[in-house]
C-alpha cells in the first residue's frame, strides 16, 4: 500500500550540497507497522517528510494504493495518509484551543459534524472532552502529543506517518503512547510508517525494522528477528540491537 523506492534527497546546492537520503526503499503493507530507526541525523524525517508531501524536491518513487506520487498532492491523499509531526509543542497553533486545532482539518476537508468528531477523536485518544478549550501550552507533553493525534485520526486516515512519536515524554507517558498507538492500529486496520531514534520504541510498535545510518537503508528485519536471528542481522543493527538491549540491563536490572 505504501511503497517507496530510490528515493532520494539532497538539501542545498554546491558546496553546501547535503546528500541527505541516499536510494532508500522500502514497502508497508496495509495495516502494517514499519519502523525506520537510526541515529540522529541519518535522514529518518527527511524520508518522512517526502511521503507526506512536506518536501518537493526528491527523486525516485512514491506509491501510495499503487498510485505514483508527484510532489504535489490532492487533498484525497491528505484524507488517506496524515503525518504526526515530532515536536506536537511546535506543530500546534499555540493561540489555537485544541477545539480549534481538531476543527480545521475538518473543516478544510468539508466533512462536516464537527462537534461530534471533536468529541470523538478526543475520546478516541484517550482525552477529556473538557480539554477542547485548553491551550497547547495549558497541557502536558503527552496530552500534547493526543492532540496532535486526534488531529491526524480525525480524518480517518489509513496511513499514519509518525516522526519520533515519544520523544521527550517520561516513561510512562511514553508506554502510554505506545499502548494507545498499537490499540488505534488494531481497532482501525492503520498502517503506520514510524520514525525513531529508540529501537526499542520501534521494536514495540513495529512489525518490521529498517535501519538508517548516514542516509541509507542499511538493513531491513522482522521486528522477532532482532533477537532470535542476530547471526542474520547486519553489523550496524546488531550495534544497535546490543546497545539497546545493553540499556534495558542497566536501567532495569534485569
Ligand atoms: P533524522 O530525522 O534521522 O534525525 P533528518 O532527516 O532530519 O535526520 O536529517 C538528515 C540530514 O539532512 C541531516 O544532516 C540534517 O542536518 C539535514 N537536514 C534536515 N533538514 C534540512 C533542511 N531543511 N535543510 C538542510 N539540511 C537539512
Ligand atoms: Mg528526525
Amino acid at each position: 500500500m505504501l511503497t517507496v523506492k530510490d528515493l532520494d534527497v539532497s538539501y542545498g546546492d554546491g558546496p553546501n550540497k547535503n546528500h541527505a537520503v541516499r536510494m532508500v526503499s522500502f514497502r508497508c503493507g496495509r495495516g502494517v507497522s514499519f519502523g525506520l530507526v537510526g541515529e540522529s541525523g541519518s535522514g529518518k524525517s527527511t524520508v518522512l517528510h517526502c511521503i507526506s508531501g512536506l518536501i518537493a524536491k526528491w527523486s525516485g518513487t512514491i506509491m501510495v494504493d499503487g498510485k505514483s506520487q508527484s510532489p504535489r498532492r490532492d487533498r484525497t491523499f491528505y484524507k488517506n495518509v496524515q503525518l504526526v509531526f515530532q515536536d506536537s509543542n511546535a506543530a500546534l497553533h499555540p493561540r489555537h484551543i485544541v477545539e480549534t486545532l481538531l476543527a480545521e482539518p475538518v473543516m478544510i476537508h468539508k466533512l462536516g459534524d464537527v462537534d461530534r468528531r471533536v468529541r470523538v477523536a478526543l475520546a478516541e485518544v484517550g482525552l477529556k472532552d473538557s480539554i477542547r478549550y485548553r491551550f497547547p501550552h495549558q497541557l502536558s507533553g503527552g496530552q500534547r502529543q493526543r492532540v496532535g493525534l486526534a488531529r491526524a485520526l480525525i480524518l480517518k486516515p489509513r496511513i499514519l506517518l509518525l516522526d519520533e512519536p515519544t520523544a521527550g515524554l517520561d516513561m510512562v507517558a511514553q508506554s502510554n503512547i505506545i499502548k494507545l498507538l498499537n490499540d488505534l492500529r488494531r481497532t482501525y486496520g492503520l498502517s503506520y510508517l514510524i520514525v525513531s531514534h529508540d529501537l526499542a520504541v520501534i521494536a514495540e510498535l513495529c512489525e518490521w525494522v529498517g535501519v538508517m545510518k548516514r542516509g541509507q537503508l542499511t538493513d531491513t528485519q522482522l521486528s522477532e528477528h532482532l533477537v532470535t536471528r542476530k547471526q542474520n542481522l547486519a553489523p550496524y543493527t546488531r550495534k544497535l540491537v546490543d546497545a539497546a538491549s545493553n540499556y534495558v540491563k542497566r536501567n532495569l536490572g534485569t
